[in-house]
């Protein structure tokens, strides 16, 4: 075993023993990212890095650490230390076990092997760098609203990112976006005895649904991008009814639309309009949240450097894809930074049996010091 690899694993453990439960995904278990940000913080500084937090919001700490290589570009590792939590997990969750090649814990996959991999690439790299700034983005709150990286982005400047969410070692180009629309048809209330003066809401938001169904199937699945495949909807959520003797005078469909790299939430708001009003229904399409797609330029010099970096470490190219789910990825992305995702192997993300690779958390630490001696390379 190389020190190394006794170096990640050992950095892994540390973070998986210390929860950090999203407080606002899981209020009844939210610890927080404060104390896992005490630690990265303490080994970051200890291991040659200037490392600071910076609350994203109120208890919610973003580490952030650089690398003063003097003058050049500035390129970000970021990795988040928030986890979802632990109901119906069959394995102690914040008892970090190693066995053969894995290991097991909650968020060790999903991610704080990847913020291993940054903290010893950091270490690694503070003993000599030269020409550019490194920073380690180790953002809070990725499981719920992404507010560490949006406040990483807000105070903050950069020329490249490379996302390090488990991708079993392909990199990862692109990915959808979301936007979530609120549907409301309005009937009119009347005693359930008079047909003749009530309008059902929920009858008209049923003509919508399908609508809305034949719209995903005919036109969404026919809409496909290389890297991540084709648009769709889904009829998520419904309200509507005050009882059952009455015609229900309101109906709410919450509906979850996922995007493309290209399409915007107000087509897609407008395209879901053009789908009510050709059903004959009069209600109202209000876009209430939305998460950007990413896709980065294949030709960026990023792209370049962390396929190269790859090639170098592990032997061969890295397959370029793109993945259906949504990242923080593209927070640095439609900030203006160019950025790509590359990270590590496992499996259980969410699950009752969470692990991850070691080994390929350790390649993942060669391949970022690779890549970012490679971009601030003159
Ligand atoms: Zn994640």
């Amino acid at each position: 075993m190389s020190a190394h690899r006794l170096s990640v694993t050992e950095v892994l453990a540390g973070l998986v023993n210390i929860p950090s439960v999203n407080p606002s995904l899981v209020p009844s278990e939210g610890t927080g990212e404060a104390a896992i940000a005490e630690f990265a913080c303490g080994w970051l500084n200890a291991h040659g890095a200037t490392a600071w937090p910076e609350e994203a919001a109120p208890g919610r700490p973003n580490v952030v650490a650089r690398i003063d290589g003097g003058d050049g570009p500035t390129v970000v590792l970021c990795a988040h230390l928030d986890t979802v939590g632990t109901a119906g997990m069959r394995i102690p969750p914040f008892e970090a076990r190693v066995d053969e090649d894995r290991l097991y814990g909650r968020g060790a996959y999903d991610m704080k092997g990847s913020a291993a991999a940054i903290m010893v690439a950091m270490a690694t790299l503070a003993a000599h760098h030269r020409g550019g700034q490194v920073m380690a983005a180790l953002v809070a709150d990725e499981e719920y609203a992404s507010v560490g990286a949006f406040d990483f982005v807000r105070r903050h400047r950069a020329d490249a990112c490379i996302v390090t969410e488990p991708a079993e070692g392909d990199l990862v180009l692109a990915h959808k976006g979301f936007v979530w629309v609120e549907i409301v048809a309005v009937g009119r209330a009347a005693h359930g005895s008079r047909w003749d003066l009530g309008v059902s809401a929920i009858g008209k938001i049923g003509r919508v649904v399908a609508a809305l169904e034949e719209f995903d199937r005919t036109e969404l699945r026919r809409r496909v991008h290389p890297r991540v495949g084709p648009a769709s909807l889904h009829c998520a959520l419904v309200e509507g009814g005050t009882g059952l003797s009455t015609y229900a005078s309101e109906c709410r469909l919450k509906v979850e639309r996922r995007t493309l790299p290209g399409e915007t939430p107000d087509q897609v708001r407008d395209e879901l309009e053009t789908v009510v009003r050709n059903a004959g229904e009069d209600a109202t399409v209000e876009t209430f949240f939305s998460r950007d797609p990413l896709t980065c330029d294949p030709q960026a010099r990023i792209v370049s450097c962390v396929r190269d970096a790859v090639t170098e470490v592990v032997g061969q190219k890295p397959r370029e894809t793109g993945v259906a789910y949504w990242m923080d990825a593209a927070v640095f992305g439609a900030a203006g930074i160019p950025t790509v995702n590359y990270g590590p192997s496992g499996a259980g993300a969410h699950e009752a049996v969470e692990w991850v690779d070691v080994p390929s958390v350790a390649r993942l630490a060669d391949v970022l010091v690779a890549a970012v001696r490679r971009f601030c390379r003159r």
